[in-house]
């Protein structure tokens, strides 16, 4: 994000720039550095997967297709939120499909957000939160998370929220952590949003992703939080289909119908073929979504000891596709920006600044975050780079 005033852009999203994930992989590829910044794995998901998008395509799926969604995905949604968190929704009224979960949040905080309104979020953040708010003229209101274990003060989360919080955004399995929150701070969420009757907004990309048993609570399913929650999730991850950018949100139909309003005017429709192909990968069995977990924690556990090697401070990930590590063992001023920036070039490696994550960024400067989501040679092979760094 540069500090420069940029002599076009509306004065709400000055600040927000190029996003770092188009920055580094950008220099990933004009470098020819292993990039484990950007968010994304390097292998196939599932055929099947795969084979029903193909299939759509020859079967001529490739016009508009209704606005909210496919009926086939839509009912492949409910059967999902059935299926791991005993949530009945209607696909009809209750289930949005959307062009990634980067278009549902957008969709929901441009429906539900008006000027001045303000947003309970945990800082450090995924990148698109703070520039959705900000289009919704609205306010965000930081609670930290602290390392090594990413927790938050309850008094710290009670005291920001106002008589002007509307909106709890939430984001569980967590990135750039990897925390996934506990059923404790989930009911002290919950606690709040009822006392307060305040909206949550969860984001749960990740709910898939989870490493050591780590179990994902759906904040829906806590008591009294249907009514008020709208779940965000995207079959990008949990498919290694990022590119296709299908997404969904789920909750009571005044909710949802919020969100659909501002979807219309966003992107109207999405993702034609593959939508019916992302049903598909949702009636998997549960043994693909056991495996895509055990899967990635050996993934993970191929680059945590070697970033340890290499010197970094690692702190513990327990889902989604990222560790974060602290820079300052190897470089004691803690500019992970500038660590970031100079890495491809020192050892054909890029990673992301977590600094840039972070609405309070002082907290997150000497941090930076790789991606594990990467075939177990290629990770060896950054483990090699990274190696290099020890020695000079
Ligand atoms: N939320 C989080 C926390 C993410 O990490 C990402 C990155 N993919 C998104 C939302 C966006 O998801 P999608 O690619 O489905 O738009
Ligand atoms: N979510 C991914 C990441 O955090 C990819 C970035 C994006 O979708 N904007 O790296």
């Amino acid at each position: 994000m540069p500090t420069t005033r940029s002599p076009y852009l509306t004065a709400k999203l000055q600040g927000f720039g190029t996003t770092i994930f188009a920055e580094m992989s950008a220099l990933a590829t004009a470098t020819g550095s292993i990039n484990l910044g950007q968010g994304f794995p390097d292998t196939d998901g599932p055929r099947e997967v795969l084979d029903a998008a193909i299939a759509a395509i020859n079967d001529g799926l490739n016009q508009y297709p209704p606005g909210p969604g496919m009926p086939v995905l839509r009912q492949a949604v409910a059967r999902h939120q059935q299926r791991f968190y005993d949530l009945t929704y209607d696909p009809d009224t209750e289930v949005l499909i959307t062009t990634g979960a980067t278009e549902a949040l957008a969709g929901a905080m441009l429906g539900l957000l008006d000027t001045g309104d303000e947003v309970v979020v945990f800082d450090p953040l995924f990148d698109s939160y703070a520039p959705c708010i900000a289009m919704a003229g609205a306010v965000p209101k930081p609670v930290p998370l602290r390392p090594p274990h990413y927790t938050f003060d309850p008094e710290q989360f009670r005291a920001a929220v106002t008589p002007r919080t509307k909106l709890i955004l939430l984001n569980t399995p967590h990135n750039p952590t990897g925390r996934v929150f506990t059923q404790a701070e989930m009911q002290c969420i919950a606690d709040i949003a009822i006392e307060r009757d305040l909206i949550v907004l969860t984001d749960e990309v990740y709910e898939h992703l989870r490493f050591d048993g780590a179990q994902h609570i759906a904040m829906a399913s806590l008591p009294g939080m249907r009514e008020r929650t709208l779940v965000i999730s995207s079959g990008g991850k949990t498919f290694n289909t990022t590119g296709w950018k299908v997404g969904w949100l789920c909750g009571p139909a005044p909710l949802v119908q919020a969100a659909r309003t501002a979807k219309q005017f966003l992107t109207y429709v999405s993702s034609g073929p593959f939508q019916p192909a992302i049903a598909v990968g949702l009636d998997l069995p549960d043994e693909f979504f056991r495996g895509i977990a055990a899967d990635l924690q050996a993934k993970r556990d191929r680059l945590v000891p070697g970033l340890c090697a290499a010197g970094f401070d690692v702190y513990p990930t327990s889902a989604t596709y990222f560790v974060t590590a602290d820079i300052r063992p190897i470089r004691p001023d803690g500019d992970g920006m500038a660590f970031c920036r100079e890495l491809p070039t020192r050892c054909g490696v890029v990673a992301i600044p977590n600094e840039v994550l972070y609405l309070d960024r002082a907290a997150g400067r000497h941090l930076v975050r790789f991606a594990f989501c990467k075939r177990p040679e290629v990770l060896d092979e950054a483990v090699q780079r990274l190696a290099t760094l020890a020695a000079g």
